[in-house]
């Protein structure tokens, strides 16, 4: 079997959670899986949407971005940014707010944790509107950084969230249905 096809067999689907109607994609169980954190590592790694030399820290979204985001970090040699949602982190903060596929929500950073014009990829589980994505890459503008680009695990398609995230570089391993 295929790298490829071993790393999608790994991918649970669940209907109607955590919503009537949501197709959830989940990508936990390609984590406790040895050849398969093997394998989503390394595509990560080989799919960025920069070169290493093009970015200087890895920012993760709370949660399921932080699984992977430290990992790719040290890969590449980079330090790694927790960008974690309210109420989280001790003053002071930024913060921005967006809307989910599933309700309001609202992130936040350090305010000093990046340097003026670091730039910085940005690393998630899954895309599906954009709209996190987006609220991160405000986040980073907003404490004078810059972004570099985004790598996601999985893309929903039909959703438009690469479309939402304009003519930033951005990456996806695996686009779901
Ligand atoms: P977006 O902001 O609409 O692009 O939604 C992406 C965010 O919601 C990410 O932080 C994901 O972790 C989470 N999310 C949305 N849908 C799913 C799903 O089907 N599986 C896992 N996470 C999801």
């Amino acid at each position: 079997e295929s790298d490829a096809n071993y790393l999608i067999s790994l991918i649970r689907t669940i209907p109607d959670f955590p919503k009537q109607g949501i197709l959830f994609r989940d990508f936990i169980p390609a984590l406790s899986d040895s050849r398969g954190l093997g394998i989503l590592l390394d595509a990560m790694e080989k799919t960025l949407p920069v070169p290493v030399d093009q970015f200087d820290l890895v920012a993760g979204l709370e949660a399921r971005g932080f699984l992977i985001g430290p990992q790719l970090a040290a890969k590449t040699g980079k330090g790694f940014l927790a960008i974690r949602k309210e109420g989280k982190l001790p003053p002071e903060t930024l913060s921005q707010e967006y809307s989910l596929e599933y309700g309001n929500a609202r992130i936040e950073i350090e305010k000093s944790c990046i340097q003026p014009g670091q730039r910085v990829l940005v690393v998630d589980d899954l895309i599906a509107t954009g709209g996190s994505a987006q609220a991160a890459a405000r986040l980073i503008e907003q404490a004078g950084g810059q972004v570099a680009g985004f790598s996601f695990v999985m893309e929903l398609n039909g959703l438009k969230g690469r479309e939402a995230l304009g003519s930033y570089p951005a990456s996806s391993l695996l686009n779901m249905p």
